[in-house]
């Protein structure tokens, strides 16, 4: 099954910081404050965490942003992104905009592990027959 994990490499390649969609949302930099207080916070006793689904970005792993004002109409940035190319989100029918579409895990099942496999043989099969 698919599964992206939300770890410090995937969050370093991900592309939605500088994404048009979340740039200009005043709740995406909120939460981006959020995230620099806590990382900034000096009393390390106090407990403040942040949970991934807080994190504005890397959404393909955590899912929708729980933001509501989002400029869907602007380019979402993931296909040029290296997660995105490492997990093979074109060929599984991945929708991107994951920040409203939830979790790849979840609306990459139009093209399953199967039909992806085939879908992979079949891709190979065109590349190499002879002409
Ligand atoms: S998931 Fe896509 S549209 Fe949403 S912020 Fe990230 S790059 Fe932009
Ligand atoms: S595919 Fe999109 S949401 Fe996932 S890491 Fe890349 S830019 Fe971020």
């Amino acid at each position: 099954m698919l599964k992206i994990d939300f770890n410090r490499e995937n969050l370093d390649k991900c592309l939605c910081p500088g994404c048009p969609v979340q740039k200009e949302s005043n709740c995406i930099k909120d939460q981006v404050i959020e995230m620099e207080e806590v990382s900034h916070d000096i009393d390390i006793d106090s407990g403040v965490m942040i949970g991934p689904d807080e994190v504005p970005k890397l959404y393909c792993s955590t899912g929708k942003s729980k933001c509501n004002d989002l400029y869907t109409h602007e380019e979402c940035q993931c296909p040029q992104c290296d997660v995105w190319k490492e997990n093979d989100l074109e060929a599984r029918g991945a929708p991107a905009y994951f920040c409203v579409n939830g979790r790849a895990v979840e609306c990459c099942k139009i093209t399953g592990d199967e039909d992806f496999d085939a879908k992979s043989r079949e891709m190979r099969r065109t590349y190499y027959t002879p002409i």
